[in-house]
């Protein structure tokens, strides 16, 4: 039996999907941890070209249980078009395949809803927020006002919880926003239209996941986003609302004393950063938009544009410490092909200060890049799938990388299919 976790180092969109597609060959059951529906990861396998954004990316295995933990925000309403989606192209999904956590705490319609009306609020202050009612989401199921999938299985329990929770929240809707208030009609409606659909999935998933681990069963931990995403240790405020770290996968999960044997953490080649807050390597104008065409870097959720910029060897070694990695997978390095030189952020400065460590919030937009630039090698390298393949100085950029980060690459992608992958 073994436990891994597959996380991000850096702002997210690092190819955490695909590299749970191909390392769920391996485990028996696939867990999400954390985060609701704002985030996407994208799998391309012998099925098609999928955008996952609650699916545990276990679920085009056929003998892989996935589960959703009681640490993710179940949205519903995106769970169930997104289950409608994978099945239409041929993908099973049963009670057997995909299990819900009775106590993941369900995302309800005015939580999207809070989520645009804040943005709007706070205007060219924004957040950046995806608008799918994350941040009110976790921020009320700490305040213990929002109910349980499990109460789907209790209607009388249920209604009663709710009509205490609806009261409450249309005080802020109405008065704070001078929003419309929900009514009890409205939320039986909803739960007649998605939580029936959801609930023949809910079940004790602690239950099931301790007794797979009795049985000897290898469990796959997947995060969505990364660390520089995480509410305590990411770019507050301009961070997630829950932990993508790997130490909080075990209470996310259900399996709260479960000890993790791997940490692979997924860094891409170079940056990318959707939304808002501080990202020190970005690059603006022509060359950004090159990156980004060769990237493809475009939201997996939202099509938005990403930022992009080179690989922040300031930012990638503090998420490195943040997750305890121990193996990690370089992704699209293939995508820098293009380049001539690879460029490089090798350090920060700040306050006219050369610096190695990944500063403080608050300070983190006064910081500057310094970079460096290493041999590019200006050929197709796509196709390349052993060490050896890769010319010598794609080679001498992923050891300069392993060298400055400080940890083991133990995989390199060289393009989005299962196979495209280098074993080192
Ligand atoms: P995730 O949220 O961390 O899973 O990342 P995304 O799905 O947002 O972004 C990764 C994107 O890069 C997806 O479109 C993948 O298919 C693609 N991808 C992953 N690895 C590689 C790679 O090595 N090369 C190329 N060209 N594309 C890749």
């Amino acid at each position: 039996m073994s436990n891994c976790a597959i996380v991000g180092i850096n702002w997210g969109d690092e190819g955490k999907g695909r590299m749970v597609d191909l390392l769920t060959c391996d485990y028996d059951v696939v867990v999400r941890y954390q985060g609701g529906g704002n985030a996407g990861h994208t799998v391309v396998n012998e099925l098609g070209k999928f955008a996952l954004h609650l699916l545990p990316s276990g679920i085009f295995r056929k003998d892989v249980a996935n589960v959703l933990g009681n640490g993710v925000a179940l949205d519903c309403e995106s769970l169930w078009t997104e289950m409608e989606d994978v099945r239409s192209k041929g993908v099973s999904i049963t009670p057997e395949n995909l299990k819900i956590s009775d106590r993941a705490s369900l995302l309800l319609p005015w939580h999207r809803e809070l989520d645009g009306l804040e943005e709007a609020r706070l205007a060219d202050k924004k957040y950046g927020s995806t608008k799918q009612g994350i941040a009110p989401f976790y921020s009320d199921k700490f305040q213990k006002k929002t109910v349980m999938a499990g109460e789907l299985l209790y209607p009388d329990k249920l209604w009663e919880h709710l009509s205490g929770i609806l009261e409450w929240k249309n005080l802020t809707l109405e008065k704070v926003y001078g929003a419309k208030p929900y009514t009890m009609d409205d939320l039986k409606a909803w739960v007649a239209n998605y939580g029936e659909k959801i609930k023949p999935f809910v079940c004790d998933t602690g239950a099931f996941l301790r007794q797979a681990v009795s049985d000897g069963k290898n469990v796959l931990f997947e995060a969505q986003l990364g660390s520089l995403r995480d509410l305590d240790y990411g770019i507050y405020p301009y961070t997630t609302s829950s932990n993508p770290i790997a130490a909080y996968a075990p209470v996310g999960s259900g399996l709260p004393t479960a000890r993790l044997d791997k940490i692979v953490g997924v860094v891409k080649a170079y940056s990318s950063c959707v939304g808002e807050g501080p990202f020190t390597c970005e690059w603006f104008g022509g060359e950004a938009e090159k990156l980004r065409e060769a990237g493809g870097e475009y939201g997996a959720k939202t099509g938005r544009p990403r930022r992009v910029g080179p690989i922040d060897i300031v930012a990638t070694r503090y998420g490195i410490q943040c997750q305890g990695a121990t193996d990690i997978a370089l992704t699209k390095l293939d995508v820098l092909s293009y380049l001539d030189k690879i460029p490089v952020c090798a350090h920060y400065t700040l306050n006219g200060q050369q610096t190695d460590d990944f500063p403080f919030p608050a300070v983190l937009p006064d910081a500057k890049p310094v970079v460096e630039y290493l041999d590019g090698w200006n050929c197709d390298i796509s196709g390349a799938r052993k060490w050896e393949d890769l010319p010598a100085a794609a080679r001498k950029y992923v050891e300069y990388v392993e060298a400055q980060i400080g940890c083991r690459i133990t995989y390199v992608s060289v393009g989005p299919e299962r196979d495209a992958i280098i074993l080192r």
